[in-house]
């Protein structure tokens, strides 16, 4: 089943050349990259043979580092050694500085954070852009210097902002950005999950300093995520930390210096990995000797384990899924490969986890494979996943209501135009206002954002046409532009449609659409019919302050008396009086409007020759 095939203008493939592409996963704690060659989705490590590449940049005195090179610097030079940049994408200064635990220097750059370097001030995207920089050159030395695109994975939960902040990144490093995936997503697809049966599932990832839950669903070539759920404050570095505090108390350790702190630190980290292979732990600190087990370790885990197996369960809840629908439950992230973590979360869900695809790479992989496809490698059989968008897009039209334009559940990438016109004579401008959500009124949609349609040349209300075009792209940005064809005019924004919207306010926004729906058409048609009353009010002032001497003493006193009935019943609740006063009102002026007409064609004609206007 072929659901779409993307093929940039002017890239289309030449016969018999492979294109190149990678899949990269962007973590806070570590990236890796990752490509499809010879049909075989492979790491792509740097000179080393590592493919893991902590996430981590120091902007020294001499200069910059990146990765486990970087790392060397987190004891002696904590202000300049950056890591979990991640964390700061696409968020505010404040929210920034509520979150910054670290030993960082914030900068407020107009609200936008930046962080105080010996390398100057440098903005979360610069420093994102030296690991995918650092990514993309491993892709380069093992693919060639043909790469073209990459696909980079995203937390489901990322709103626009810290999406387009991850678009902007790649940008600054000189890649093309094929998509941006879900991370989950990649993981199911990783899975070959979207070639088998439709179906939930749930994709539990657990990284360095992160729990991300997330419930997908399968339907029809469309991943969707039904529901998120996590705690951005809890990964593998809080297991360190039991190994760390069970050692400093069980030595009792005092005084510690800072680098003996980082010391014992990077011992309970690396005792924690070991566990997950061997019976037990150990190391020397000084003279001392600590030793751990792995049951001792579960114990004091317990109730880190307990805390990520709640947040699922709130998940599968918000998500109104049984735990028993659930076909397949995915393990992501470094720190599931703990045995206690899978056991765990196979009780829950009373399966056996699919847990053969390394969890700390399966993500990278899954971006590999979409590249792949992305890139044209693929014959038409293959899947190319598509995402949908969650809510309708669409504009305010007069009387507050809403044209959607797009609806909710369209796949994406699309584009859409709808044709709008003027409202009254002359009308120069047009206010764009566009709106979010499923109800009829402004009121009960989000507004996303509005913008001026200026210098429409002046014509008879209804001639002038505008198109107005919604393009939402493969990452769900939405941008609007709106142009009057006949003069060409053109104005036109971009908008990020989710911004600051939770899942929660999705939810609602949706529940309500379904509850109001009945009372929502209804209020739509008052409202049209009112909107219909007062313009034509409106075109009956402006004729009579125009032309008014061409009426007779009755013809007028019969155009008022149904002015007025129409004008007094216009705020009325009742759409069907309001129409009837309407037509009333436009039949008695029937006779007026021809009067006028025949006098504008008149004038029109004065001073030319009647052969002029023949053909
Ligand atoms: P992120 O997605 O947050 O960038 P990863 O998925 O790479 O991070 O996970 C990193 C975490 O995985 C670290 O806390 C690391 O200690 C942990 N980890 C890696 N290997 C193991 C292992 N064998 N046992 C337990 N934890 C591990
Ligand atoms: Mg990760």
């Amino acid at each position: 089943m072929a659901l779409l095939q993307i093929s940039e203008p002017g890239q289309s493939t030449a016969p018999h050349r492979h294109n190149l592409a990678c899949g990269i996963d962007l973590g806070t704690t570590n990236s890796l990259v990752a490509s499809v060659m010879s049909g075989e989705t492979k790491l792509l490590p740097d000179h080393n043979g590592d493919s893991i590449l902590p996430s981590i940049v120091h902007c020294g005195e001499d200069g910059l580092s990146v990765g486990s090179k970087a790392l060397t610097f987190t004891t002696s030079d904590p202000v300049n050694t950056i890591s979990s940049i991640k964390r700061f994408m696409g968020i505010s200064f404040n929210e920034a500085q509520a979150i910054n635990n670290l030993p960082y220097d914030l900068v407020d750059q107009e609200g936008r954070v930046l962080f105080k370097t010996a390398m100057g001030e440098l903005s979360p995207v610069e420093l994102s852009a030296r690991i995918l920089s650092s990514l993309k050159k491993r892709a380069v030395d093992a693919l060639g210097d043909e790469l073209k695109g990459a696909v980079i994975t995203v937390p489901a939960y990322f709103n626009d902002a810290q999406r387009q902040s991850t678009k902007d990144a790649a940008k600054l490093a000189d890649i093309n950005v094929l998509r941006l995936l879900n991370e989950p997503t990649a993981a199911a697809i990783a899975y070959g999950l979207e070639s088998k049966e439709e179906g939930i599932h749930a994709v539990y990832d657990l990284g360095g300093g992160t729990f991300d839950i997330s419930i997908l669903s399968f339907n029809r070539g469309v991943f969707e995520v039904l529901s998120t759920g996590g705690d951005s404050s809890l990964g593998g570095d809080d297991f360190d930390n039991l190994i760390f505090e069970d050692c400093v108390k069980s030595l009792g350790l005092e005084d510690l210096t800072a680098s003996q702190i980082q010391t014992i630190r990077q011992h309970s980290k690396s005792a924690k990995e070991s566990l997950s292979g061997s019976e037990s732990a150990e190391f020397t600190m000084g003279k001392q000797n600590y030793t751990i087990t792995q049951s001792q370790f579960e114990a004091l885990s317990e109730k880190l384990v307990k805390r990520t197996l709640q947040i699922t369960k709130r998940a599968l809840k918000d998500a109104e899924i049984d735990i028993t629908d659930v076909k397949e439950v995915i393990m992501v992230g470094g720190s599931t490969r703990m045995n206690m973590i899978r056991e765990r979360v196979g009780e829950v869900f009373g399966k056996p986890v699919l847990c053969s695809i390394n969890p700390d790479e399966v993500v990278a992989k899954g971006a590999a494979i979409q590249a792949n496809i992305l890139a044209g490698n693929k014959s038409k059989d293959d899947v190319l996943l598509l995402d949908v968008l969650p809510l309708s897009l669409g504009l305010e039209t007069m009387g507050g209501l809403v044209e959607k334009v797009i609806h909710r559940n369209t796949t994406i990438p699309i584009i859409r135009a709808q044709e709008f016109t003027t409202y009254k004579d002359g009308q120069t401008g047009m206010g764009i206002h566009v709106y979010q959500g499923e109800r009829e009124l402004t009121k009960d949609c989000r507004s996303l954002g509005r913008f001026e349609l200026k210098g429409i040349p002046p014509m008879v209300a209804g001639r002038a046409r505008i198109l107005v075009e919604f393009q939402v792209d493969a990452d769900g940005l939405l941008s609007v532009s709106a142009k009057e064809e006949t003069s060409g005019v053109k104005s036109e924004i971009e908008i990020k449609p989710s911004f600051g919207l939770s899942d929660k306010d999705m939810e609602k926004m949706l529940k309500d659409s379904v509850v109001f729906a009945q009372e929502d058409i209804l209020l739509r048609q008052l409202q049209e019919q009112r909107v219909d009353a007062t313009r034509t009010i409106e075109a009956i002032d402006a004729a009579l302050e125009a032309d008014k001497s061409l009426l007779d003493e009755q013809m007028l006193a019969t155009i008022m008396h149904a002015r007025q009935s129409l004008s007094l019943l216009v705020e009325s609740e009742d759409a069907a009086l309001i129409k009837e006063a309407t037509l009333k009102l436009e039949n008695v002026s029937a006779k007026f409007v021809e009067m006028r007409m025949n006098k504008s064609i008149m004038s029109a004609m004065k001073g030319h020759r009647i052969d002029e206007f023949n053909d």
